[in-house]
């Protein structure tokens, strides 16, 4: 009996991993959906356009954008989780869903580094701190003054507890010793647009999507959050040069896809967002825009996990240090 049996056993299993392997080998059989988790025209949107766009040319299937906006960007992680596992949908996550939310809120549903697969990271981003143009400071020393004056009624437009404009400002509240109630929108494109309009006094927000305004003067930009200026807009201060050195921070988007994703399908994403992010007309676009390469190791699935890891590690003190918590 078992001598008849293990053979169909094998056969059925060897049968099985073929076919198996022959859709991963396909992959992918129908269009990506690309799960971005703020709303259009900002900086995570900007990059996830340009990558998934290079991206359909390798995989030859369309990349459907979908603004999965809420909860400050974590719903998109929970669809991401609860939805098919044949690595057709992909998601661009952040320095604030991926790393910052674990500290700071206590019902995040996911564990970004268990509960995905990853797939690599995208770029990186430099922060600057922006005003009203009609803003009394002209300086981050001014604002600051301003800000220790003023917290009670100053009016701090972020992309919700957690974003990435959110836990950069309250890092920069946390260091000049301010608390300040920020005002929630569903991504820096709509709240760049109350910065503009003068309806919010100020935001910290990526390079993408400050620099049209900055040089455009319809904002004053007053410093950029690292010790080198940015060839984006050379004429910005750094925050060390602004008199305000220890805030200093570094925001990246990264891709994901389903946890129990086939492994050849992860390879063949992965394999596509390289071959885009070293495409030399696109890496010159991401480089104008402000959005930096990150290193060949981070751009593989293992290197975004241990880098994932690592920023949770750094943000976990920075959010008990300030004292938030989302409850
Ligand atoms: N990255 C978000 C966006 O694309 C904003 C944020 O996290 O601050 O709008």
């Amino acid at each position: 009996m078992r001598l008849q049996i293990r053979p169909l056993l094998a056969g059925l299993a060897a049968l099985a991993l073929s076919a198996g392997i022959a859709a991963a080998q396909n992959f992918p059989t129908k269009p990506i959906t690309m799960l971005i988790p703020f709303a259009a025209g900002g900086p995570t949107d900007v990059v996830g356009r340009l990558i998934g766009e290079h991206m359909s040319r390798t995989l030859g299937q369309p990349v459907i954008i979908e603004n999965a906006v809420g909860a400050a960007g974590t719903l998109a992680g929970q669809r991401l989780m609860a939805g098919a596992s044949d690595g057709h949908t992909i998601l661009i996550g952040h320095t604030g869903t991926h790393a910052a939310a674990v500290s700071l809120n206590p019902n995040l549903r996911y564990r970004p580094v268990e509960d995905f697969a990853h797939i690599g990271l995208v770029n990186t981003n430099p922060i600057f701190v922006n005003v009203r143009k009609d803003h009394p400071a002209n300086t981050l020393r001014e604002l600051v003054t301003w800000l220790k004056a003023n917290q009670a009624t100053a009016n701090n437009a972020h992309a919700g507890v957690g974003s990435v404009s959110h836990t950069t400002c309250l890092l920069f509240h946390s260091v000049i010793g301010v608390k300040v109630a920020g005002i929630p929108y569903r991504g820096t494109a709509p709240a760049m647009n109350d910065l503009v309009g003068g309806k919010v006094d100020y935001l910290c927000d990526q390079g993408v999507n400050v620099a049209p305004q900055t040089r455009a003067a319809t904002i004053k930009t007053l410093a950029i959050a690292q010790d080198q200026r940015a060839a984006l807009l050379p004429d910005v201060p750094t925050s060390t040069e602004a008199g305000v050195p220890d805030f200093k921070v570094i925001v990246w988007n990264a891709m994901f896809t389903h946890k129990d994703a086939p492994p050849a399908a992860i390879e063949k994403l992965n394999g596509a967002l390289r071959a885009a992010l070293n495409d030399a007309t696109l890496k010159a676009k991401l480089t104008e825009i402000g959005a930096e390469i990150p290193t060949a190791e981070q751009q593989t699935p293992n290197g975004l996990r241990a880098f994932i890891a690592s920023e949770i590690a750094r943000w976990t003190p920075i959010i008990q240090a300030a004292g938030v918590r989302i409850e």
